[in-house]
C-alpha cells in the first residue's frame, strides 16, 4: 500500500528549503488530501452568518429570532474548542509545502493516493498532452464572443416565443470566464501520464449545457447494454452462465470524449428527439433547436492552461454536463447498428464494457469492431485464471458454468479515506463506513462476503475508525432493510442553516436549531487539497464572484462593500464614479472629492470573504463594517440591519 507518490526529484524538494524535514511532509501528505486540519480559529463569521441566514428565512417572529441568536451567541462565547488534530511541526510542514513552488501536490487519477511532482515535469507532462492535432493553441481568450453568440442565440429563441424571459435569464452566460484545464497522474501506469481534466463550471456555456443535459439525458440508458453502475452489473452478471467454449473480455474505448464523431452524434439524437412524445412535457422547444444549442455547446471546446489558451479539436466538450449523455447515446447507436449475436452478454458503462463471447471468436473481435468508425478505437483484456474485474466487480467463472462476485479494488488504491481524526462532521465519517458496509454487500457474492467485511474491518481501523463502527452501521443497515422507513415521517425543516463544522460547538448549535424547526448542514472550508493542490490557473481577485471586500484610501479611511458579480467590474464602477464625481454611486467618490486630492490604492484593494448567498454576503458585510472603527469607514450606513446580539457576539470572537 502506497499512500503518497513520490517521484525521485521531488523526494530532495521537500527539504530544500530547510523548514520542515522529510519525515514530517510525508506524514503530512499520507493523511490524504481530503484529510480537513481543524481551524486555528473558530469561524465565527461564518456561523453568525449561515445561523442569520436560516433564521431570517424560517420567518420566526421577532421575540422568538431573538431568543435563537440569545442561545446561538451563548454556544459561541461559552464553547471551549480544544480539539487540534495536528501538531505544531505538521502545521509547519503544511506551510512549507504550501510556500514550495517547485514541486506539484496532486491526487492521483484513482485510489485516494497523493503524488508529488516536479512541478517542471508535471507542465511537461500537460504540453505534451496539449499537443495537434488533437488541440490547437489559440490566439486569445474566446469568452467574451463565445458569450455573445450564445447570448444572441437565446435572444432570437425568446424574440420568436419559443423561451420565456425567465429561462432567457437562466441560460444566458453571466460572469463566465475560461474553463480551466489540469491532469490527475495515472499511477497505475508506467511514468505516470496524466489524464486530462477540464473545469468547467465557469464557462459561459455551463447553464445551457445543463439545461440541455436534462432534455436529453431521458432518451439514454433505454437499452439492454446499459449499467448503471457496479451493483446493477453484479445482479445482472449473478444469473448468467458462461459455456466452456466461451470467454469474459472487457473492452474499453480509447478517449470516449475527444474521440465521439460528433456529426453522427448529432443526427443520433435529433432522430431519437424527434421520436420522443413526451418531449413537449420536457421543454417547449423543438429537436432541431435543442440539437442546434447541443452543437454550441459540444463545440465550445477551448480552456486554459498557465495564462495561454486551447482549443480541442475533435469530439465532445471536456468537463461538459452534455458531454458524458452524449457519448453514451452514441455508444448505443454503435451498438444498434453494429452488434450481432456473436457478442453474447455485452455491458457497457459509458466507456467500459463487459463481454461473452465465443473463444474462438476472440482474436477478430477486437479487428471487427475497431473496423465501424475510425476515431472510435477499443483495447481489450481477457480474463486470467477465471477471472475478470468489470467496474468495482471482479467476476470469476467456475466450472458448473456459474459466475460469482467480489470487490475488486485496483493494486494502486490506497485504502485511504477521509481519516477518523479530520476535522469532518461525524456523519461525513459514518456515510463512509456505510458507503463501504454496502459495497460489501451490493457486490460480492455469498461466499466472498465474509472476506470483504473483514477487509472493510481493517482498512477503516487503519484509518482510525473505532471498530465498533462497523457493526454499529451493519445492523443499522439490516434494521432498515425489514423496517419501511420510518424515520423519513419526520417533520420538515422550515430551513436550512449551513454552518462550518467546528468540533462540539458545531453540534450544539445544531441541536438548538432543531428546537426551531431549522435543520443544520455542515459544510468542512478547509482540506489538504485546498491548501496544497493548486494545478488550476488561479482564479484572480478581479474574477472572484460573491466579495465582500476592503478599499483603501492613502489617509487610511476605508470602505467595505460587496458585490454578487465578479470583484474587477465593482472595482471598476467604483474607480469610474471617482473620476466624475458620482458621489450618489460610490461613498468613495464622495471621499475623494470632499478631501482634496486623496488617493485610492486600487491596486490593493481586500478581500474579506466569499460568499455566493445575496443575504449571507450582506450579513458579512454587516458584520465587517460594525467590527471597524467607526471613524474610518466611509459607509454611509452600517448595511444590513443586525440584531446587536450578533454583532457583540462577531465582536467579542475578533479579539481573542
Ligand atoms: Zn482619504
Amino acid at each position: 500500500m502506497i499512500l503518497v507518490y513520490l517521484c525521485e526529484w521531488p523526494l530532495a524538494a521537500l527539504n530544500t528549503k530547510g523548514e520542515s524535514s522529510i519525515p514530517e511532509s510525508k506524514e503530512v501528505l499520507e493523511l490524504g488530501l481530503n484529510f480537513a486540519p481543524t481551524p486555528k480559529r473558530v469561524p465565527v463569521i461564518d456561523i453568525l452568518a449561515g445561523v442569520e441566514v436560516a433564521t431570517r428565512r424560517a420567518k420566526l417572529q421577532v421575540e422568538v429570532s431573538e431568543e435563537l441568536r440569545a442561545r446561538i451567541c451563548s454556544v459561541i462565547k461559552n464553547t471551549k474548542v480544544r480539539q487540534n488534530n495536528m501538531k505544531p511541526s505538521q502545521h509547519q510542514a503544511i506551510a512549507s509545502l504550501k510556500r514550495n513552488d517547485t514541486i506539484v501536490i496532486v491526487k492521483a487519477d484513482k485510489g485516494n493516493a497523493t503524488v508529488v511532482l516536479d512541478k517542471s515535469d508535471y507542465m511537461d507532462k500537460c504540453y505534451m498532452l496539449l499537443q495537434p492535432p488533437t488541440y490547437k493553441k489559440l490566439k486569445k481568450d474566446p469568452t467574451q464572443v463565445v458569450k455573445k453568440r450564445i447570448t444572441d442565440l437565446l435572444k432570437d429563441l425568446k424574440a420568436a416565443k419559443h423561451i420565456n424571459m425567465a429561462m432567457f435569464n437562466k441560460l444566458k452566460p453571466t460572469n463566465c470566464f475560461a474553463p480551466k484545464f489540469y491532469g490527475l497522474p495515472k499511477v497505475h501506469k508506467p511514468e505516470f501520464p496524466l489524464r486530462p481534466i477540464v473545469s468547467a463550471i465557469t464557462s459561459p456555456t455551463f447553464s445551457l449545457s445543463k439545461f440541455i443535459a436534462s432534455i436529453i439525458s431521458p432518451l439514454a440508458g433505454k437499452t439492454n447494454s446499459y449499467v448503471k453502475n457496479s451493483s446493477h452489473f453484479k445482479l445482472m452478471i449473478s444469473e448468467e452462465t458462461i459455456g466452456f467454449d466461451e470467454i469474459m473480455v472487457s473492452f474499453d474505448v480509447k478517449s470516449l470524449f475527444t474521440n465521439v464523431p460528433l456529426p453522427e452524434a448529432l443526427d443520433v439524437i435529433k432522430d431519437k428527439l424527434g421520436e420522443d412524445e413526451n418531449l413537449d412535457d420536457r421543454t417547449t422547444l423543438n429537436a432541431e433547436q435543442i440539437t442546434n444549442l447541443l452543437e454550441v455547446c459540444l463545440r465550445t471546446t477551448y480552456f486554459v492552461f498557465n495564462k495561454e489558451y486551447y482549443e480541442q479539436q475533435n469530439g465532445a466538450a471536456m468537463g461538459s454536463p452534455v458531454s458524458p449523455i452524449v457519448a453514451n447515446l452514441f455508444m448505443e447507436h454503435f451498438e444498434e447498428t453494429s452488434l450481432d449475436t456473436r457478442f453474447r452478454f455485452w455491458k457497457r458503462y459509458v466507456d467500459d464494457i463487459f463481454c461473452i463471447i465465443k473463444s474462438e471468436f476472440l482474436d477478430e473481435s477486437l479487428l471487427f469492431l475497431n473496423s465501424l468508425f475510425p476515431s472510435i478505437q477499443l483495447t481489450s483484456e481477457v480474463e486470467k485464471n477465471g477471472s475478470l474485474p468489470f467496474l468495482d466487480v471482479l467476476v470469476s467463472r467456475f466450472d458448473d458454468g456459474t459466475m460469482k462476485t467480489s470487490v475488486h479494488r485496483k493494486s494502486t488504491h490506497t485504502d485511504r479515506y477521509i481519516s477518523y481524526n479530520s476535522n469532518h462532521a461525524p456523519h461525513v465519517k459514518k456515510g463512509i463506513v456505510k458507503c463501504l458496509v454496502r459495497r460489501a454487500y451490493n457486490l460480492s457474492s455469498e461466499s466472498s462476503l465474509k472476506n470483504e467485511i473483514d477487509h472493510v474491518r481493517s482498512v477503516l481501523s487503519m484509518n482510525g475508525y473505532p471498530r465498533s463502527l462497523v457493526d454499529k452501521v451493519k445492523n443499522e443497515l439490516k434494521k432498515k432493510k425489514k423496517q419501511v422507513d420510518t424515520t423519513t415521517l419526520n417533520e420538515d425543516p422550515v430551513a436550512t442553516a449551513i454552518i462550518p463544522y467546528v468540533s462540539t460547538m458545531s453540534e450544539r448549535i445544531r441541536k438548538i436549531l432543531w428546537d426551531y424547526g431549522i435543520r443544520t448542514s455542515f459544510k468542512t472550508k478547509t482540506t489538504l487539497s485546498n491548501l496544497l493542490t493548486k494545478v488550476k490557473d488561479p482564479t484572480s481577485n478581479e474574477n472572484k464572484l460573491g466579495a465582500v471586500y476592503k478599499i483603501m484610501c492613502e489617509c487610511g479611511d476605508f470602505y467595505i462593500g460587496e458585490s454578487g458579480r465578479a470583484l474587477g467590474i465593482r472595482i471598476k464602477e467604483h474607480k469610474s464614479a471617482c473620476e466624475h464625481g458620482y458621489f450618489t454611486k460610490s461613498p468613495l467618490a464622495e471621499h475623494v472629492w470632499q478631501e482634496g486630492s486623496h488617493v485610492i490604492n486600487w491596486n490593493e484593494v481586500k478581500l474579506l470573504d466569499i460568499s455566493q448567498g445575496m443575504v449571507e454576503r450582506k450579513v458579512k458585510e454587516a458584520i465587517y463594517i460594525n467590527m471597524s472603527p467607526n471613524n474610518l469607514t466611509m459607509n454611509r450606513d452600517s448595511g444590513m440591519e443586525l440584531s446587536p446580539l450578533v454583532l457583540r457576539a462577531a465582536r467579542g470572537h475578533s479579539h481573542k
